[in-house]
């Protein structure tokens, strides 16, 4: 009989918008039901009203329907598809009303199959990192300056404000991220991986693939020799809509040249695994969810797992200490996720501990077999690889990819172009929107 471990009951984080010194607006529950809930409340500004608005960082305090969608850490835990999201706005909206939200959301997807094609720009990222941080450790470099960046007394007023709500929110607004990463490389001049890595630690939809070449792409290292900086009167137009009014900027680096780095990074797309169908899954399986496949409903599964087993490895996003409210929503999404699969499947759930070996877990269960959702370049594959290993030579893991992007990716071979080019053709070919 098997025995597996209680089921970690699904519980909300009190560490997500505490009400403390940030004030904050949003509910960021780790749930599938409040990802969908999020995206109705979203929903009649996904077309004009985002296209029109979305640049504007109105701060953690605005009540209600935003100018964007804050679907990430949804999208990022697997709590929610691209797919699906597409889908849901293409059915309220035109393609041409939506079209500046629905390129945003093949961003995501670019940036991961860019990263897939080029896995050593990660690991060269985390090679970085850790000797910079060293660095930072032997007092060597600009720990003064690393320490003042990091908790928010450099006296830039903007980039304080961000970092105090990085930290107690886990967002920041896609416009606050690009100001906030020039002025980190440009006018503080400090390691661009020492601040992917912060912002890794602290955001609740910290990607390694979005994350490392968006830094990249602000450093101009991701097109190559074109840098982004950022202005103060641009800074105070965009963030007038604030409670407190606009955020001050004063001193950034008025000019600078873009980063430049030896390294080169081979391109190669891995074979990328097939739609499976309910043949490949004949046998008894096990499920196992990660941090970026949290929930079971957007895989589709075509058979019921006989087992759900859960992996949570959030603080593998980074050497160092990672915050409250990026921690607690990838655990939260994973015992919500966990909770829900065994209870729609009618079958035992089981956590895959850290350090703790895979098949035992299996071999009690009586089951061979694993389905595992397609894992990403980043740090939920450095973590979970290992431990799979043994598993993957005997050919006892089933991977899934969903078909939107296991069809885009090829084309994110260099530039975002190549890609938005097959946007209307790759809707089509995935049936997204009624395409
Ligand atoms: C320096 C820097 C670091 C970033 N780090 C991350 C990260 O770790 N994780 C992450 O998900 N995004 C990251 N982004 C991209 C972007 O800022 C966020 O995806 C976006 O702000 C999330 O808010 P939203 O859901 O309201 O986006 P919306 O504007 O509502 O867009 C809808 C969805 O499209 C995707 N998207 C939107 N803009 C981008 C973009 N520029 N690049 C990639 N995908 C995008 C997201 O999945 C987002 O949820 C980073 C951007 C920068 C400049």
């Amino acid at each position: 009989m098997f025995r597996g471990r209680a089921l970690l009951a699904p519980k909300p984080n009190p560490e997500l918008c505490p009400g403390g010194r940030v004030p904050c607006a949003m509910d960021w529950t780790p749930t599938r039901a409040r990802g969908h809930a999020r995206l109705a409340e979203f929903l009649p500004a996904a077309g004009s009203t985002y296209a029109e608005q979305r640049n504007h960082d109105d701060g953690p305090a605005t009540e209600g329907p935003s100018n964007v969608s804050m679907l990430s850490p949804w999208l990022h835990a697997g709590l929610l598809s691209e797919a699906e999201v597409l889908d849901t706005v293409l059915a309220q909206h035109s393609p041409r009303a939506a079209e500046k939200f629905v390129a945003e959301v093949f961003w995501r997807i670019y940036f991961k199959g860019y990263l897939e094609q080029r896995p050593s720009i990660w690991s060269g990222y985390c090679e970085g990192r850790d000797a910079a941080l060293a660095a930072v450790e032997r007092n060597a470099g600009t720990p003064m300056a690393y320490a003042e960046a990091t908790e928010g007394r450099t006296g830039i007023a903007a980039f304080d404000v961000w970092v105090r709500e990085l930290v107690e929110t886990g967002y920041l607004h896609n416009h606050a991220r690009m100001w906030f990463a020039s002025i980190w490389i440009f006018t503080l001049r400090l390691d661009w991986q020492l601040g992917a890595d912060f912002f890794l630690r602290h955001l609740i939809d910290g990607d390694a693939a979005s994350n490392t070449l968006s830094w990249r792409w602000v450093a101009g290292l991701h097109t190559k020799g074109k840098h982004y900086l950022a202005r103060e009167d641009n800074i105070a137009r965009y963030t007038s809509g604030r409670e407190r009014g606009p955020l001050a900027a004063a001193g950034l680096a008025r000019k600078a040249e873009p980063l430049h780095e030896p390294a080169d990074y081979p391109r190669n797309l891995p074979d990328l695994p097939r739609a499976i169908t309910a043949a490949d899954l004949k046998q008894p399986f096990a499920l196992l969810l990660h941090d970026e496949a949290a929930h079971h409903a957007p895989l589709a599964l075509p058979e019921r797992p006989a087992l759900v087993i859960a992996a949570s490895r959030a603080h593998a996003r980074s050497p160092g200490d990672v915050g409250a409210p990026a921690a607690g929503f990838t655990s939260g999404a994973i015992a919500a996720g966990m909770a829900e699969a065994a209870a729609e499947f009618g079958c035992p759930a089981v956590e895959w501990r850290a350090g703790e070996a895979l098949e035992p877990l299996l071999a009690e269960a009586g089951i061979d077999r694993i389905a595992l959702p397609y894992l990403p370049t980043g740090w939920t594959r450095d973590a979970l690889s290992p431990g799979l290993g043994a598993l993957t030579e005997q050919h006892r893991i089933i991977t899934l990819l969903n078909d939107l992007n296991r069809a885009t990716w090829p084309f994110a071979k260099a530039g975002f172009f190549g890609v938005a080019k097959q946007i209307d053709a790759l809707l089509g070919e995935c049936g997204i929107g009624g395409g």
